[in-house]
């Protein structure tokens, strides 16, 4: 681990994934946002592995926000963006960092929405998802960093990943 501008490596990420993805797919169309607290401030973490968190949780905003254009056509505007934020805990006095992944995609069925961090879960074709994404991502966050991860999420209207790391 070692200590890490939160910001700047949100806003890395957000970059990387939003060139690949323009250059993979040829009908993209979406608009990729940073909500950045100035206070965030540095934390110590992995930052290859809450890159690929990140990578894999924009891959997922995207893939939803596309289903949602397939239902509601072209007048569809797609946002995916992450935010910070730097949380004071009370009473502990503890601090951590917030970071959500918010996208207006198709959303997730309540059914479901239990078993997605379980590893091979996937609602994808096959050859679109292996399901092992979010439990990786599960890991990363809690065993390696000692953070939670949950979900916020509307049938239709979108998800939002919240993640918290400790300071
Ligand atoms: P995969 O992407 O390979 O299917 P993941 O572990 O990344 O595997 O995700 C598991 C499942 O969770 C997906 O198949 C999808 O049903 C659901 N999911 C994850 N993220 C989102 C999202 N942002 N919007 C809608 N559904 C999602
Ligand atoms: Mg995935």
């Amino acid at each position: 681990k070692e200590p890490t501008d939160i910001n700047a490596l949100c806003d890395e990420y957000l970059r990387l994934s939003y060139h690949g993805l323009r250059a993979k797919d040829k009908n993209f169309n979406a608009e990729f946002k940073t909500s950045l607290d100035e206070n965030a401030g540095k934390i110590n973490i992995i930052p290859q592995d809450i890159g690929r968190v990140l990578l894999n949780l924009f891959n997922n905003a995207f893939y939803a926000v596309n289903e949602r254009r397939k239902n509601e056509g072209e007048k569809f505007k797609a946002l995916i963006s992450v935010a910070t934020q730097r949380v004071h805990n009370s009473p502990s006095g503890n601090e951590s960092i917030e970071i959500k992944v918010i996208d207006n995609g198709n959303g997730i069925p309540q059914n479901v929405i239990n078993k997605i961090f379980q590893p091979f879960f996937t609602t994808k074709p096959t050859g679109e998802g292996t399901g092992l994404g979010l439990s990786l991502t599960y890991d990363i966050i809690t065993k390696q960093h000692n953070g939670t991860i949950n979900v916020e999420s509307k049938e239709g209207e979108g998800t939002t990943f919240i993640i918290t790391l400790p300071v």
